[in-house]
């Protein structure tokens, strides 16, 4: 590099420090966030289509940093991935996640109304941790949500490594009570091969797939045919990032059971979705 000349050398190598920095100021900033209680959860509801009832809500990640404000999953979880620290920050989204579920469900299940589920998203780093089952076996005896409000949410690509420690880590999970859905289903490879090895019990169909449903007959197709192999397996089903009426009266026509999206709601901090609920909000 040094004949392109001292400058531009310099340039390069400044750039490369520059990236560099900002990595290692993140990093160290990520190690912080937890103590200095940074973290946040939005909660996403899930629709019964049938009944127009939230059912379940999704937990997702925030960081409410200090100088960036609110930092969104997509900027950090990677590194955090990277850096092993998703580990402490998953337990404390699980714990957090459960906890709240259980506040509110004690809140509100006496209303007469089934308990809400909360879905909660696992990293590969956390999958392959050795205490993964007796880590959450103790957040649920602790926080006193029953296995069944709990679902876990898993992308195919925890399960390319080692498929049969997969296939035993799910029976274990499952042995727990907690339901077990497959995310962004659609999107990877060997969707097919493991749905029939896999103790799986709901398919959440990618939202790349019900974007365009309403006006493209290809992306119908797809939504039609995982709709009808979810009904075969007798798997849950639910869709995500649905943003309008057509595309939500389309997947109640054809059967979906559940869905999310901005259509009826954002992803919101608790005390907002706890007034949503409260207000007994329906399709
Ligand atoms: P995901 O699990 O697929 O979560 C759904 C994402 O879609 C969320 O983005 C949500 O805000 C967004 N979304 C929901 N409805 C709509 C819609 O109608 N239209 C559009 N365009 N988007 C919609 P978010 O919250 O930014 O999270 C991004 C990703 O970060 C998540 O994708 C998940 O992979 C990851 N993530 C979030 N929280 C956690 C966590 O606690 N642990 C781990 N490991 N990953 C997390
Ligand atoms: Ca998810
Ligand atoms: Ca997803
Ligand atoms: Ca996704």
């Amino acid at each position: 590099a040094k004949k392109l000349g001292r400058n531009r050398w310099q340039f390069y190598h400044g750039a490369m420090n520059e990236e560099t920095r900002e990595r290692l100021r993140i990093e160290g900033a990520l190690r912080n966030a937890l103590e200095r209680g940074e973290f946040v959860l939005h909660y996403q509801p899930q629709v019964d289509l049938a009944s127009g009832r939230i059912v379940g809500m999704e937990a997702l990640l925030r960081w409410q940093h200090p100088e960036l404000g609110m930092v969104p999953p997509q900027r950090f979880i990677g590194l955090a991935e990277e850096t092993g620290l998703i580990v402490p920050i998953g337990a404390w989204v699980l714990r957090t996640a459960c906890a709240q579920a259980k506040a509110w469900n004690d809140a509100w299940a006496p209303g007469g109304l089934p308990p809400l589920r909360v879905a909660v998203n696992l990293s590969a780093r956390q999958f392959a941790q050795p205490d993964l089952v007796p880590s959450i076996a103790q957040v649920l005896a602790d926080t006193g949500l029953p296995a069944a409000c709990l679902d876990l949410e898993l992308t195919e690509s925890l399960f390319v490594d080692d498929v049969a420690q997969a296939v035993e880590v799910l029976h274990q999970l499952k042995a727990l009570g907690v339901a077990l859905s497959i995310d962004d289903f659609g999107t990877g490879y060997s969707s097919f091969s493991y749905l029939r090895r896999f103790p799986i019990d709901v398919l959440k169909i990618d939202r790349s797939f019900v974007a365009d449903i309403a006006s493209d007959a290809d992306e119908a197709a797809i939504v039609v045919s995982i709709i009808a192999l979810a009904r075969n397996l007798k798997l849950r089903v639910i869709a995500e990032g649905v943003e309008s009426l057509a595309q939500l009266e389309f997947l109640r026509a054809h059967g979906c059971d559940e869905m999310q999206g901005y259509y009826f709601s954002r992803p919101l901090p608790a005390e907002e979705f706890e007034r949503m609920i409260q207000s007994g909000s329906t399709l």
